[in-house]
């Protein structure tokens, strides 16, 4: 292939990142220190592939974190018409009404919207709103799930079974965290009238896709009923790619307040708090009965082209019956991987809806985030850097993604690198 770089490569964008952007990049898990690696700096993508600075093709199994679903270059139409029109008023417009109306429309009990820019912000939004319902202080977690970068749910357990929330960062400050909970996955928690709400990822998407067992999310909906507290789904992974009405609708379990975020802005800058109308309505100054409305708010929220590429994509999830797309081409593709570990005796388990998959290496049930650490961490990060030498864009110890625009031969394509691949994983000695 011609070399279209014009001299610019991989490893010399990072020397000139790393001058100017802490570590060379703008999110941590983009550089690959962590696996001895640089990153490639993507030059474009188109459909399942994407292409680096030096002209060198993957299949792309990142999909921007879960953000594209659709394949590249998304809904570009969308976004080109929208940002024709101007790109941002800070005043409202007709897109921001229509993708509330959508999002009402294909999330049962889902009856307002609010949009803002960022998962962080939807779960931190979240968070507030169910303090300020209940006027009570204390956050319930699950150790193992993320649920974005701000302060009070930047916490990590300790080694009891429920902990109150240490630090998970330099610059957390203890009472930042001071009413974070933190608990195991899997296990319903004791839940009384000091909680304000319980926040979970319904399908542990950050650490290994751990399924939630059978009670579970319907015991902390009748946990928190009964205690008077908020019940969050953060779906900010599992919105609209596990199905239309996101894991609630796959696991008929239905939370307070969601938090969506990635697929809905189709690959810019949006997200959304959502869920009960009453709850919603204290965000409205002077609605609350104390006077004392919920504070959210944010310059871009809502932004015009955002709302139109999440619209758009919207469409195009219904159009192509995308979760279940995503199930046929990712059971292939699991399907696959478990025929290349059974051929070479390597202990893989394949967690995921398959919609999306996260490649474990043990034998071990993994049904928490002790169970999930235990698993071999090396083999997999390794297995990773494999696949990424074989033209497959991955992050290494990390999910797969799948999106509409990938079809079987590309499936062919990464189960032969993936053979390749755990046979070298395996030669390296790292699975004894
Ligand atoms: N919740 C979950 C479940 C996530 O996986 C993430 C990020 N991957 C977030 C919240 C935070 O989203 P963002 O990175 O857009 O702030």
């Amino acid at each position: 292939m011609a070399d279209r770089s014009g001299g610019r490569t991989n490893a010399s964008l990072f020397e000139r990142a790393e001058r100017v952007i802490p570590g060379g990049v703008n999110s941590p898990v983009r550089a690959f220190r962590s696996v001895g690696g640089a990153p490639y700096f993507v030059a474009r993508g188109s459909g399942p592939y994407v292409w680096d600075v030096e002209g060198r093709q993957y299949i792309d199994y990142v999909q921007s974190w879960g953000a594209s679903i659709v394949g590249h270059p998304l809904v570009i139409e969308a976004v080109q018409r929208a940002a024709s029109a101007g790109t941002t008023f800070g005043a409202p417009t007709e897109g921001e009404v229509r993708l509330a109306e959508e999002i009402c429309a294909r999330v049962e009990g889902c009856e307002m919207v609010r949009l803002v820019s960022s998962g962080t912000e939807t779960t931190m939004s979240a968070i507030r709103l169910a303090r300020g319902v209940t006027g009570r202080d204390r956050v319930v977690v699950f150790e193992g799930c993320y649920h974005g970068h701000s302060d009070g749910l930047l916490a990590g357990g300790g080694s009891g079974l429920a902990t109150l929330g240490l630090p998970a960062s330099a610059g957390v400050p203890r009472s930042a965290v001071a009413d974070t909970v933190v608990v195991p996955y899997n296990v319903v928690p004791p839940l009384d009238d000091s909680v304000a709400c319980v926040i979970v990822e319904p399908v542990a998407a950050n650490m290994g896709l751990v399924p939630p067992v059978p009670g579970f999310l319907e015991g902390l909906r009748d946990g928190c009923s009964a205690a008077g507290a908020l019940l969050i789904f953060d779906e900010v992974i599992t919105g609209f790619r596990l199905a239309s009405g996101g894991a609630a609708q796959v696991y008929g379990v239905q939370p307070d307040l969601w938090c969506f975020g990635k697929v809905i802005g189709g690959g810019l800058p949006l997200a959304a708090v959502v869920g009960r109308r009453d709850i919603l309505e204290l965000t409205v100054p002077g609605r609350a009965a104390d006077g004392r409305s919920v504070y959210m708010s944010g310059t871009l929220n809502g932004n015009a082209i955002a709302a139109a590429a999440g619209l758009a994509t919207l469409d195009v999830i219904a159009e192509e019956n995308a979760p279940a797309r995503l199930v046929e081409i990712g059971s292939a593709l699991a399907r696959g991987f478990e025929d290349c570990a059974y051929r070479l005796s390597v202990p893989l388990q394949m967690m995921g809806p398959p919609a999306f998959a996260d490649p474990v290496f043990g034998d071990g049930e993994i049904y928490d985030y002790r169970s999930y650490a235990a698993t071999n961490r090396a083999a997999a990060k390794q297995f990773g850097i494999e696949l990424l030498k074989r033209d497959i864009f991955v992050h290494p110890a990390s999910k797969i993604y799948i999106s509409t625009a990938h079809n079987y031969h590309q499936v062919e394509v990464a189960c032969n690198a993936a053979y390749e691949a755990m046979r070298a994983i395996r030669d390296r000695g790292l699975l004894e």
